[in-house]
């Protein structure tokens, strides 16, 4: 009987399609390596199941591979792989929709957009439908590992809003995609083109990668293998270059830009594993996304076993991207056993400073790629003071700050160079948190500050005043708020003439009458040197919220 039917697309799905089909792409070769990268997806794990539950197979894939195929004829690129293909339910969620949350505004985005477009396509993760920026029609083969031959599925579409899904009997498991190509894309059917894309963007695919010879004479085809097909982790460090690293990191996070810095250890001894961390120059699209995906990549014995595996790291250090290969965790690991298995909290406190000196090195030796970092990441950092109290040290080391002295807004004074400006008698760090940088400037309590040329450091991220709750000390030095009353900075400077014990007496009546007014309001009134130009200011106890953060309080409807 038939089985043929047609199916449309979500309407995002449309949405995206014509936005693939009707601009001008600067990098239409981006889809073979979104094909590529979906096999090899489905290739790790098909890998992993089969490790992991050898009793649901039959037979045994064995070896691996990724094959393509050029056909001058007829004008279609062909890619096959023999990974754990798509049952009917899986094939119109995954090539049918857009599952991912946020979708609605990603393609606003795209809208506007234009020149970061391709780009942002690979980010996103809507990689197979990129097939349609060369191809008028796409065939996609599918069986599905644990399905028989019978059941093997035909999904084909030209991209115009539906699609038609047939059953049909397959003999391979795993996947075959043809790409009919477009008369205006046949550079795509030269075999050397194929091989320089491949080698730029799946050079480090661990799955060998073949393209077919024909033999004119003979009539045989044979297969040649494209790519390294080692994972590049595995590889001695001394025998990476610079662009292998940068390279492997675009396949990892499709990130437009390259890394700023990257951390590659292989660990042998009682516990054996290898990690390569990388730190962005910026957040990348997932980022800012509110899924928030992060955490590392994870392989077991270089086999792979799941994606952002978050217990490798605190969530201070999200911005982290990068794969851990563990030779000790057994294959069927689920997230529940990581979050309390000792040997991954171990591996989390190494990694954790791994990262923290790594930054650290970065500060001393790139300071202009360090302000970078900060500019980007450091609010997420900032975290790490309340939460990570081990490192605690560390971290206040790699903070900077806005403040009075600095002549703008950016945030590149370190408490180092804090300490190094004090004034004879300065005992301890001042600081001001208020809600922007421009507000804090015009703050009274700043005054005497300018005016005896007293440094303070101005904080107006929301993480602030939280984080200022647990940063107390620096280097022996005790932090001080300058909303807050405090002796230390009555040391520091002289009093003015004119108020004297004496003559405070004079103002013992003001003073009577103006908490008379004032009644439960406040607590006290006092006589203060701290101003120059404000006739009154408001401060707290030293035990009492600050201002700021009763503001937040009030805020939030506390
Ligand atoms: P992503 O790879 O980010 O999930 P894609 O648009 O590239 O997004 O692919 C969508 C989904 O289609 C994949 O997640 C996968 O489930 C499925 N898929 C695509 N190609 C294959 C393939 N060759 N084998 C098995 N599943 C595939
Ligand atoms: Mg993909």
């Amino acid at each position: 009987q038939k089985t043929k039917k047609t199916h449309v697309f979500q309407s995002e799905v449309k949405q995206l399609l014509h936005l693939m089909i009707h601009s001008l792409y600067s990098n239409k070769e981006i889809f073979l390596r979104e094909v590529i990268s979906n096999s090899s997806d489905a290739i790790e794990k098909l890998r992993f199941s089969q490790l992991s539950h050898p009793d649901q197979y039959k037979k045994l894939i064995n070896p691996f591979k990724i094959q393509i195929s050029l056909d001058k004829k007829n004008h279609t690129i062909t890619v096959i792989d023999n990974g754990i293909g798509m049952t009917k339910d899986e094939i119109i969620n995954n090539l049918g929709t857009i599952a991912k949350s946020g979708t609605k505004n990603f393609l606003e985005k795209l809208q506007k957009n234009k020149k970061e477009k391709n780009d942002f396509i690979g980010q996103f993760g809507v990689g197979f439908y990129s097939t349609f920026i060369v191809a008028k029609k796409v065939s996609v083969y599918t069986r599905h590992a644990n399905l028989k031959n019978k059941q093997g599925l035909l999904w084909e579409s030209e991209g115009k809003g539906t699609y038609t899904l047939e059953e049909i009997p397959i003999q391979e498991i795993g996947t075959q995609i043809i790409l009919h190509l477009k008369s205006t894309e046949h550079e795509f059917l030269e075999e050397w083109k194929i091989k320089n894309i491949v080698s730029k963007y799946s050079d480090h695919i661990s799955i060998p990668i073949e393209i077919s010879k024909y033999d004119e004479k003979k009539k045989i085809i044979s297969w040649d293998q494209i790519n390294k097909a080692k994972a590049i982790w595995t590889i001695p460090k001394k025998n990476i270059t610079k662009k292998e690293y940068q390279e492997f990191y675009t396949y990892l996070t499709k990130d437009i830009e390259k890394p700023l810095t990257w951390i590659h250890n292989i660990i042998e001894g009682s516990q054996e594993y290898i990690s390569l961390m990388y730190i962005p120059q910026k957040s990348t699209w997932d980022m800012w996304n509110r899924e928030n995906k992060h955490g590392l990549k994870l392989y077991v014995k270089n086999v792979y076993v799941m994606d952002d595996a978050t217990q490798f790291l605190p969530n201070y250090l999200r911005f982290v991207k990068g794969i851990i290969d563990s030779q000790d965790l057994p294959l069927n690991i689920s997230r529940e056993i990581l979050q309390d298995n000792p040997l991954i909290k171990n591996l989390r406190k190494i990694l954790t400073k791994r990262i923290l000196m790594s930054l650290t090195t970065l500060q001393e030796k790139e300071p202009k790629k360090y302000q970078k970092f900060w500019n980007n990441f450091g609010i997420i950092l900032k975290e790490g003071i309340a939460e990570d109290t081990e490192n605690k040290n560390i971290i206040s080391n790699l903070l900077r700050f806005s403040s009075l002295h600095m002549p703008q807004k950016e945030q590149n004074l370190s408490l180092k160079n804090y300490l190094k400006n004090f004034v004879s008698n300065q005992e301890k760090i001042y600081f001001l948190t208020s809600e922007s940088y421009e507000a804090s400037l015009n703050s009274p309590h700043l005054e005497i500050f300018k005016e005896n040329k007293i440094d303070v450091l101005l904080l107006s991220d929301r993480v602030d005043e939280w984080m200022m709750n647990y940063l107390l000390e620096f280097e022996n030095k005790k932090f001080q708020s300058i909303s807050k009353t405090d002796l230390s900075l009555e040391k520091m400077i002289t009093p003015k003439k004119n108020i004297t014990p004496e003559n405070n007496q004079q103002y013992t009546s003001f003073i009577e009458k103006t908490k008379n007014i004032l009644k439960e309001k406040v607590k006290d009134v006092r006589i203060t040197h701290r101003l120059t130009n404000t006739p009154v200011i408001v401060v707290t106890d030293s035990n009492d919220m600050s201002t700021q953060m009763a503001k937040l309080f009030t805020a939030a409807g506390q």
